[in-house]
């Protein structure tokens, strides 16, 4: 199966009602580990790639593993995605190679550190989502700024300091034309998210629900979404590791998202602290070892296994033979005929 656009993933899913986990990848282990994960519980996927992941792995390598990915796997519905799209340029490139979506995060400047103003955010934004939509690929958009540091890229804090204004969402959905909005409800980046388990003091879900509300054809993304349970945690303690304990988001609140019009969950620290704990484990029982397949054969087990998990729980296992793929081609039709516009005016009188 060729990849599939994001946009048509997420319409699906927003018929269906479920969410789709959107995994982050840097190398050929995480990639099996989701298709695993996916062709077990017969789920339709997002995979991204951010910038560092892109460096790390060099466009190419990490573009033809996602192709291969879905050639071995007919059956799987595969949308790839640039994460944190910093600029214009990033973005083109990743189109260029083959992603079918893109992230444009113009809450933060090019350095992909300082916050941005909200005309500067729109304007960049709507290159994106011009350049993008002639190609048939889907365009994030990001308003408000998401708490923590990830892969180089974000303003740092808690999280509270920015989060989103439901009248701007509607604004920015308006002027820009994104088909996915990721908000800032109090999730941040990276292991540590909350210092006890969240509540509505920290954990804005009423912010995420006054959204939809008001944009229900724009699909929500909900970023920083580890859940980071306490028993992954343990694992990567007991052989070696030295995490602060801490808390995720709760699948339940997730799951009160997805009720809310939250399609995307972007899921990574999850699967790192998986790969680690078994990782350590191997070295820690079996010092002797030395042979890569010895650690990553499990470490790649223990990732499929808190995708599968999480595939379950957002509700999109089971939908994978849903829908036939729309080529991109037809997708870019339906952006410049109008019939895929999400800007709230025209997406009510439809
Ligand atoms: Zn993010």
């Amino acid at each position: 199966m060729p990849l599939v656009s994001m946009r048509q993933l997420l319409d699906e899913a927003a018929k269906g009602g479920y969410g789709v986990g959107a995994f982050n990848v840097n190398d050929m282990e995480q990639i099996q580990a989701i298709m695993m994960a996916a062709k077990q519980t017969k789920s339709p996927v997002i995979v991204q790639a951010s910038r560092g992941a892109r460096a790390f792995a060099e466009d190419l390598y990490l573009f033809r593993l996602i192709q291969a990915a879905a050639e071995l796997n007919p059956d799987i519905p595969i949308a790839m995605h640039q994460d944190h799209g910093n600029s214009f340029e990033t973005c083109r490139s990743a189109i260029a190679l083959g992603y079918t979506s893109v992230m444009m995060d113009g809450s933060l400047k090019e350095d992909g550190k300082t916050p941005s103003t909200f005309l500067e955010n729109v304007e960049v934004t709507r290159k994106v989502v011009e350049y993008a939509h002639e190609r048939g690929v889907t365009v994030e958009g990001e308003i408000g700024v998401l708490g923590g540091v990830e892969d180089g890229h974000g303003a740092g804090g808690t999280g509270l300091e920015h989060i989103t204004d439901p009248d701007q969402a509607v604004e920015f959905a308006e002027r820009t034309g994104v088909d996915a909005l990721a908000i800032a409800i109090g999730t941040s980046h990276g292991a540590y998210k909350f210092t006890k388990k969240p509540d509505g003091s920290v954990l804005k879900m009423d912010v995420l629900i006054a959204i939809h509300k008001r944009l229900p054809h724009t699909h929500l993304v909900m970023h920083g979404s580890s859940s980071v349970p306490k028993e992954l945690q343990d694992i990567v303690n007991q052989y070696g590791g030295k995490l602060k304990q801490t808390w995720g988001v709760p699948i339940e609140e997730i799951q009160l998202g997805i009720r809310n019009g939250v399609r995307k969950i972007n899921v990574d620290t999850d699967n790192r602290l998986a790969i680690t704990g078994a990782i350590r484990k191997v070295f820690a029982e079996t010092p002797e070892k030395f042979d890569p397949r010895d650690y990553m054969k499990p470490a790649r087990e223990a990732m499929a296994k808190v995708v599968a998990a999480r595939m379950t729980e957002f509700g999109q296992a089971g939908h994978a033979g849903d829908y036939k793929p729309i080529p991109i081609t037809e997708i870019a039709k339906g952006y410049a005929d109008g019939s895929l516009d999400t800007r709230p005016s025209l997406a009510a009188s439809r």
